[in-house]
């Protein structure tokens, strides 16, 4: 009978745990699927440079098509990559791998 009311116990546990690891995929996985969206919704730097050729600025680096700064900071999106946005104005501008 010991036997029975363990095996029922085991079941038991790896019922609530499956249920536990599927409620939480169900969750993380439209997260993690909105935010591939949100984050590929941002133009590539080959992309944004087709929108806003005159981003380019001299020596390769590229600028803000909007207030014209050059200077930007990253914002890392795990797993997925970097936001470049711009340090002047805020704008969001590219993404890239992030490296
Ligand atoms: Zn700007």
């Amino acid at each position: 009978m010991t036997l029975v009311w363990a095996r029922i116990a085991g079941w038991s546990v790896f019922v609530a745990l499956s249920g536990f690891f599927g409620l939480g995929f169900l969750l993380i996985a439209p997260i993690a699927a909105y935010q591939r969206v949100v984050f590929e919704d941002y133009p590539t730097v080959d992309a944004y440079l087709k929108d806003h050729p005159d981003a380019q600025r001299g020596g390769g680096g590229l600028a803000c098509f909007k207030c014209r700064s050059g200077s930007m900071y990253l914002s890392f999106w795990r797993g997925l990559g970097a936001v470049h946005i711009c340090r002047s104005c805020g704008t969001h501008l590219y993404r890239s791998s992030g490296k």
